[in-house]
């Protein structure tokens, strides 16, 4: 026994991806169909050997079972039913025929052509090498071992062409053994190239072949072929079981060795491997994957095969071979679309969801930017507003003690950066306790209000008026000397003290004059004035007193 020939690396990797993938498919037509394995019978035209070698494959590969099919396969050969026949009785679901199939269709019966998996038939004749039978017309009168008509329409129609009549020869029933080629009981035996060739070979007996194919003559053969109630009641299975084979086919060209390994073993162990190995490679040159897919279908060569039958008077015309080659159902196509439909969708909802939730958080966002933006608004205003009010005396609405300090501290700037004189008056209403005693609290606080308006109205827009606390005005006088300082206190004086503010009411102050100097600060320029406004009380009240360096203060 020669070693078993390993498979190259390359050649397994993509055999077992184009295995990946069939498997697959399959998978995929039978998706819904088919749930539990469903048990189908196949019927071979003759005994198990490499010309069956795809359904094999299939078989032992498991790619039947994936496409949940549990199938079952019969050999054929003398004494068993013919493939057609046992197709139309109801014996086999799919069968191997030969051309001769489209013959049973033009007489109306039932059969479908679901492929061919060899694109030209194997029938030979087969001749001594040392008779003088070159060609077909070298038959005429020889003796002719054939098959019946069916079996052996290639060589017959070949004749025909060549204007043989097949009366001229003398035809007679083969006994499928070449020996009688060697004995000299016939002069040209029809068979197979695949087979009997390498009998021959092995009695090294020398021989030749005469092909119809190089007399135009080109029939398909090996047709897996159904009966057509099966395929309308059950498509699926029809085609899941196709499918299947041509993947097992695909698997065998790709792995002769493997398949003639397993055919032996499991199937033909009377057929030795170098037998095997003759068959596939005669086969694999009628199947021809390199140059078509196989099981593959040309409706005119059918047309031409169908024409030869006419020829031959073997069937009547016409040729109407409607539903004769199986076409795939669309089924599987639409499912295929709507996966793909229902893919699109998904992504389109997905796409929307997203959409729609960056939409909403756009929209949070908008509403979040708004309402920090009124966060600030308020914030803002109400800085503003509590800046209004450390800034401003509330009774009387003039400068609070807090904003006098930040105005004199930034024209004492101004002052000593530029030389501009700057003055200060402290006022403070005299005796004003007797008029809260007098008259209550709130007449003090409009006279206290009334006091700061009149004062107010008098000022220059520079001038900035604070109450200091109490019943006491601080009046900051920039570009104001001593003495224009102390002219506008006497104005000041003589208007608080001309005439009643609130009815019969009239209050008096006291005036208290300084003048900044080079050096001071706010602290020592109040102090300055303030002595002088005690000065004033002390002196009588209702009076101005300025502060000069050689003033003699009265002390306390
Ligand atoms: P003098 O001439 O020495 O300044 O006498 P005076 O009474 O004005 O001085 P004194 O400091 O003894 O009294 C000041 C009074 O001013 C005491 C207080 O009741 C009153 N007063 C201070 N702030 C307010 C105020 O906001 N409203 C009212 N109605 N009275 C105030
Ligand atoms: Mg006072
Ligand atoms: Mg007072």
């Amino acid at each position: 026994m020669p070693p078993p020939v390993q498979t190259p690396p390359g050649k397994r990797s993509t055999t077992a991806l184009r295995l990946g993938l069939g498997v697959l498919l399959v998978q995929l037509l039978c998706l819904t169909e088919v749930m539990a394995a469903e048990t189908m019978r196949l019927q071979l035209r003759w005994l198990h050997q490499f010309q069956f070698a795809g359904y094999y494959m299939a078989l032992e590969k498991g790619l039947y079972a994936q496409a949940g099919l549990d199938v079952q396969i019969s050999p054929g050969g003398p004494g068993t039913p013919k493939p057609i026949d046992a197709l139309l009785n109801g014996d086999t679901d799919f069968a191997i025929a030969n051309s001769g199939l489209v013959i049973a269709r033009m007489q109306g019966k039932p059969v479908v052509a679901l492929a061919a998996i060899m694109q030209s038939s194997p029938t030979v004749w087969i001749v001594r090498a040392d008779s003088d039978i070159y060609t077909p017309q070298d038959l005429a009168g020889k003796r002719v071992m054939l098959m019946q008509a069916q079996e052996s329409a290639e060589l017959r129609i070949t004749l025909v062409r060549e204007g043989i009549d097949l009366s001229h020869l003398e035809v007679q029933q083969t006994s499928f053994n070449p020996q009688d080629l060697i004995d000299g009981n016939t002069d040209a035996f029809g068979g197979y190239i695949s087979n009997e060739p390498f009998w021959l070979q092995q009695q090294k007996v020398p021989y030749r072949l005469i092909n119809p194919r190089d007399y135009g003559v080109n029939f398909y053969n090996d047709v897996l072929a159904t009966h057509e109630t099966l395929l309308q009641q059950r498509p699926a299975q029809v085609e899941a079981f196709l499918q299947a084979s041509l993947q097992g086919w695909q698997y065998a060209l790709e792995n002769i060795e493997e398949s003639v390994q397993l055919i032996h073993q499991r199937y033909a162990p009377d057929k030795s491997l170098e037998h095997l190995r003759f068959e596939a490679e005669q086969l694999q040159a009628l199947i021809m994957p390199e140059l078509v897919q196989p099981g593959h279908m040309n409706p005119g060569r059918w047309q031409a095969i169908a024409q030869s039958y006419l020829e031959l008077g073997m069937v009547e015309g016409p040729i109407e071979l409607d539903g004769f080659i199986y076409k795939r159902k669309v089924a599987t196509d639409h499912r295929l679309l709507y996966q793909v439909l229902g893919g699109a969708l998904l992504a389109l909802l997905l796409l929307g969801a997203v959409a729609l939730r960056f939409a909403r958080l756009t929209q949070k966002l908008r509403l979040e930017v708004k309402r920090r933006q009124q966060a600030e608004q308020e914030l803002r205003s109400s800085n503003l507003q509590l800046e209004r009010l450390a800034n401003t005396d509330r009774l009387t609405g003039q400068w609070s003690r807090l904003k006098i300090e930040e105005l004199a501290h930034t024209e004492i700037k101004r002052a000593e950066r530029h030389d501009f004189p700057l003055a200060l008056v402290f006022l403070d209403i005299d005796r004003f306790k007797s008029v809260n005693d007098q008259y209550g609290h709130d007449v003090g606080d409009c006279v206290l209000t009334g006091v700061a308006q009149r004062i107010k109205t008098h000022l220059r827009d520079a001038d900035s008026l604070c109450r200091w606390g109490g019943e006491e005005f601080i009046v900051l006088m920039p570009h104001t000397d001593l003495d224009q300082a102390c002219l506008i206190a006497e104005k000041l004086r003589a208007l608080i003290a001309a005439e009643p503010l609130t009815g019969t009411i009239g209050v008096t102050a006291s005036f208290g004059v300084a003048q900044w100097q080079p050096g001071q600060e706010l602290g020592e320029l109040v102090h300055c004035a303030d002595l002088m406004l005690y000065r004033a009380k002390k002196l009588g009240r209702n009076r101005v007193e300025r502060f000069s360096p050689c003033t003699i203060l009265p002390l306390a």
